[in-house]
């Protein structure tokens, strides 16, 4: 009997459990929380909201910490804080997820791009100069996949061109450039508690830094644009009186979000530690393998937060390759297409394919191993035993 290939596939895997690329890892102590939140009757941003902003605000050096409904929320209301006009440009990199593009047009914005360090995969710092323009304010570096870009530069070019520095830091919570945590020096750094993040508050984010009118502004803007939270509003102590400052948004965080960060952020370093395990595992098991090239370190100090282990393949046989796994009932993840082959981009910006060549290779030849802290080296070795079938190696 022949079966249709999707058939076929679903046979070959069956038998073992499909293995996510990701999966967060929830204590008990972090369910019980979100249970206590609910029988406590208070649902919404509140109390364990504050708690988890002093604890985000401790892990970076007492800066202060706005907790947000999502990463994306945080950067569009960092992006807002810093009132762009029509035209004013925000120099970014094409290898990241469109939240940081889409939020600088959000914004008023208009993304400018800059290649790619095809080492590092993070945006090329030797190209950012050239293009600055009359009409930049701003620098948004993504630090891919966990490691942190090369901070000093970009913080020398902010200050020689008067810019501001929103670092997208996704992928980076508990990373480290020279020494110190991403978010406990610059300007404005954004984290995310997606759960496909380093951790997780179902959906989450935050808004690291020590600058009193991005303060001001993050807080007005993730809440109506009124000038308190709901939780001073609804205590006791609060008044019912408010003013609106300017129309801003419902971005706030859930204390039911928050009951799950205030178990996840002391369990963070433990859980990159594992992370940093795995990725020794696999640089080893896939070194001298010739279809693949393998993240590179760069010469600066730095703790990679190994948010995701993304190989490139040599030969455009990428989305053969995740197939091929997913036939194996292994997840692999795509991290990301360049973000200047988008329609909507291409469209508005006049951007051709070949304008940013490192960025549009990496795009087409990335993919994300399974890696997450609770993954077996069992798990780990069925997946390095379907990439050695795949690939025929011995
Ligand atoms: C996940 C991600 C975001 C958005 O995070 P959310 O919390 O899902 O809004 C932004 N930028 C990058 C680079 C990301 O990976």
């Amino acid at each position: 009997m022949s079966l249709p290939p999707h058939k076929r596939s679903a046979l070959r895997g069956a038998g073992l459990p499909f293995l996510p690329f990701a999966k967060p890892f929830l204590s008990e102590a972090a369910i019980e929380e979100v249970v206590a939140c609910l029988r406590s009757g208070w649902i919404t941003t509140g109390p364990r909201v504050q708690k988890f902003e002093e604890m985000l605000s401790n892990y970076h050096g007492g800066r202060r910490a706005l907790c947000l409904s999502s990463a994306t929320a945080g950067l569009h209301v960092a992006l807002l804080a810093l009132k762009l006009e029509e035209g004013d440009e925000v120099i970014t990199t094409p290898l990241t997820f469109v939240a940081t593009l889409n939020t600088i047009v959000l914004s008023g914005g208009k993304p400018v791009l800059v290649d790619i360090d095809p080492a590092t995969l993070n945006m090329d710092v030797s190209r950012i100069e050239t293009a600055i323009t009359k009409r930049t304010r701003a620098l948004m570096p993504v630090h891919f996949a966990g490691l942190p870009c090369d901070l000093d530069p970009i913080y020398q070019l902010a200050k020689k061109h008067g810019l501001r520095v929103v670092e997208d830091c996704a992928h980076t919570i508990g990373a480290e450039y020279k020494g110190k945590k991403l978010g406990s020096f610059g300007d404005i750094a954004v984290m995310s508690f997606h759960p496909n993040k380093n951790m997780t508050t179902g959906e989450g984010g935050a808004v690291i830094t020590d600058d009193k009118d991005i303060i001001n502004a993050v807080e007005r803007l993730r809440f109506h644009g009124i000038d308190r939270n709901a939780f001073n509003r609804f205590a006791k102590s609060g008044s019912q009186h408010y003013d609106v400052a300017m129309p801003g948004f419902k971005y706030n965080m859930m204390d039911m979000q928050a009951a799950l960060g205030i178990h996840q952020l002391p369990e963070l370093d433990g859980f990159i530690a594992k992370r940093v395990t795995l990725v020794k595992r696999y640089m080893k098991a896939l070194k001298d393998w010739p279809e693949f090239i393998l993240p590179t370190a760069p010469a600066y100090a730095h703790k990679h937060a190994w948010h995701l282990f993304t190989p490139r393949l040599k030969n455009n046989g990428r989305d053969g390759f995740i197939n091929a796994m997913k036939a194996e009932n292994i997840g692999i993840g795509l991290h990301y297409e360049a973000a200047h082959i988008f329609t909507w981009y291409k469209d508005h910006f006049g951007w051709q394919l070949e304008d940013f060549p490192n960025a549009l290779t990496a795009g087409n030849t990335i993919c994300s191993l399974p890696l997450f802290p609770t993954m077996t080296e069992a798990e780990q070795n069925r997946v390095i035993a379907a990439m050695r079938k795949i690939f025929g190696q011995a």
